[in-house]
């Protein structure tokens, strides 16, 4: 047996993993099912390219076991993959420091907490079973290879390392658990749980195994007898997770009905998606997108600790479901799930929100979702369904996404003056009616459509037959009309705040007017006093004498902060 030190890098590492780090522990057992995996993927590479291993491994395919042994306090985790042979095991988890682990020594803040952040980030992954192992020892053989080595070490300073046996090729992980930790990994529960959380994806089966205690079944006659029932201890073999990644499957060998089983498995609700969009990048970034748009709104969408709906992957491997970055707030209703090929494993949250793989993801993944609902607007029934749960996000997007804005302005759907009874439109319709000179989209806000349609100052619009928005959710249209500033150069134009179209009276003939009425302008605005900031003569209204406008430039400061915390910013 030969003894080895750890590359100083590596010891330090060691160190701090036993010492130091001690939150989310639980994700050690996702690192080597990850490597597990990832020696898999390897191997049925070569069986591929290979002409030797072709033969040998025609009936092979990869599975991952894991047992655990509560008296023993130990857990033990098994692929029939590639397998490392000396050189391997030295290299990879021994005195040659990767450049990834020298790096993340290097960042290390002695934080205890930054630092387990940064764990994942540099692919440090194998290390981390030192969090909860008192001992750990891993015997490999290469695939193709005679010899098997037995790599042992207590995490501290040296490992030893000797041939020894094994017959088929892959890697045995065995982890003594530390005292302390042993109840709760040696524990059946709490590994399909940590499984089903993290590795339900992953492409091989994950079995677990297990001894378990049953207690003969007597007859009645042996009962009545007073027999005791005797006690065996019968093995266990189950597979815990689904092993298939259903969106790493071709877009046209998935079923709808498995789409929509998926769907519901991902987002807890009962109800077949309104739209499934499933996309595959390949190229500068590679990446699948597998998106679904909800029938019905998201109970939490207008709470600011909403749930995000979108999963991220790293090859497969759960990342987190916790990332509100992943799209934008107003896509907050979207379910599915990113997965990446580029990313490193377990980057940590910091790095997700200026990470420039995930930006191009996500820029890609909004056109797509924006498109996705454009094809849906073609079809009048589906779509008005969707506007009714989903109008609201969309006015939030077109102020939030200046890049998209116009496309989003062109999904939303208002009620207008123009508009039969019940039905919306759209601006592109309203661009398309309106006549010629016109080069301004008309709206008017408030609470009520009825109080809106009424309103005086339709009056002069009516007259000229030209079409105006009748905004009736006024939370959001108050806020978000103004600053939308243009549709396609159409410029937006509350009519309680500017001038009426098709002014035909000349400016001295306003004068006129008004100099006729100073008086009793003057009057009005004596009784009004601080109410009111002016009176004026207006040709706006045609049939009332009189209404109320709006300051240009009031600011509605309070319900905009109310209106920013419902979007969840
Ligand atoms: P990463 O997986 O990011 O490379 P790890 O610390 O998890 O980092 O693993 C380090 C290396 O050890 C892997 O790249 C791989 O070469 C090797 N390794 C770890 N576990 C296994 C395994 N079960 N089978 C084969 N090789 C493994
Ligand atoms: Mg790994």
């Amino acid at each position: 047996m030969a003894k080895h030190q750890f590359q100083t890098e590596v010891g330090q590492l060691l160190h701090l993993m036993t010492h130091s780090l001690y939150s989310n522990k639980e994700i050690f057992i996702r690192e080597l099912v990850s490597n597990g995996s990832d020696a898999i993927d390897k191997l049925n590479y070569l069986k591929l390219t290979d002409d030797k291993l072709k033969e040998q491994y025609a009936d092979w395919s990869g599975e991952i076991n894991i047992t655990f042994d509560e008296e023993d306090k130990s857990l033990t985790i098994i692929d029939n993959g590639i397998g490392m042979n000396e050189e391997d095991l030295i290299a990879s988890i021994g005195t040659i420091a990767k450049s990834g682990t020298k790096s993340f020594v290097e960042a290390l803040t002695g934080d205890a907490k930054k630092d387990s952040n940064l764990i994942g980030q540099f692919g440090v992954g194998f290390y981390s079973v030192f969090m909860v192992a008192s001992k750990v020892d891993v015997i490999s053989k290469k695939a193709g290879e005679e010899t098997a080595y037995k790599w042992s070490s207590d995490g501290t300073g040296e490992f030893d390392l000797s041939p020894c046996t094994k017959e088929s090729s892959g890697t045995v992980i065995y982890i003594k658990l530390k005292d302390e930790e042993a109840e709760e990994f040696a524990n059946k529960s709490r590994i399909e749980n940590i499984i089903g959380k993290y590795s339900n994806h992953i492409a091989y089966p994950i079995f677990l195994n297990y001894t378990e205690e049953v207690e003969e079944e007597l007859s009645e006659e042996d009962k009545k007898a007073g027999k005791e029932a005797k006690k065996t201890t019968e093995k266990r073999h189950e597979k815990i997770n689904e092993a298939t990644a259903l969106w790493m499957q071709a877009k046209s060998k998935v079923k709808q009905e498995e789409y929509n089983d998926f769907y519901k498995s991902i987002s807890h609700d009962s109800q077949d998606p309104l739209a499934t969009i499933h996309t595959k990048a390949e190229g500068v970034n590679e990446y699948t997108t597998l998106f679904y748009i909800p029938k019905t709104a998201p109970m939490d969408m207008y709470r600011a600790d909403y749930q995000p709906g979108v999963k991220l992957y790293v090859k497969r491997v759960f990342i987190t479901d916790d990332e509100k970055e992943l799209l934008p707030t107003y896509l907050r209703f979207v379910r599915g799930i990113i997965d990446s090929e580029d990313l490193p494993l377990n980057v940590s949250r910091e790095i997700l929100q200026e990470n420039r793989i995930l930006a191009n993801i996500k820029q890609s993944s909004v056109k797509k979702v924006l498109s996705e609902i454009k094809k849906l607007s073609k079809d009048e029934e589906k779509y008005a369904e969707f506007i009714e749960q989903y109008n609201r996000p969309l006015k939030e997007g077109a102020y939030q996404d200046f890049t998209n804005k116009d496309k989003i302005l062109e999904l939303i759907r208002f009620k207008s003056t123009k508009a039969e009874a019940g039905k919306m439109t759209s601006l592109e319709a309203y661009k398309e009616a309106a006549d010629s000179e016109q080069k301004a989209i008309y709206f008017i806000v408030g609470e009520n459509e009825n109080v809106l349609r009424n309103s005086p100052l339709l009056e002069a619009y009516k007259k000229n037959d030209i079409e105006v928005l009748i905004l009736d959710d006024k939370e959001i249209d108050e806020i978000v009309t103004p600053m939308y500033g243009a549709y396609k150069e159409w410029e937006f134009k509350d009519i309680t705040a500017c001038e009426a179209p098709k002014v035909e009276q000349s400016e001295e003939k306003k004068k006129e007017v008004e100099e006729k009425f100073e008086d009793i302008t003057k009057k009005i605005k004596d009784i009004l006093g601080e109410t009111v900031s002016d009176v004026r003569v207006t040709n706006r209204l045609s049939d009332s004498p009189s209404c109320v406008v709006k300051d240009a430039g009031d600011a509605q400061m309070a319900q905009m902060q109310q209106m920013m915390r419902a979007m969840g910013q």
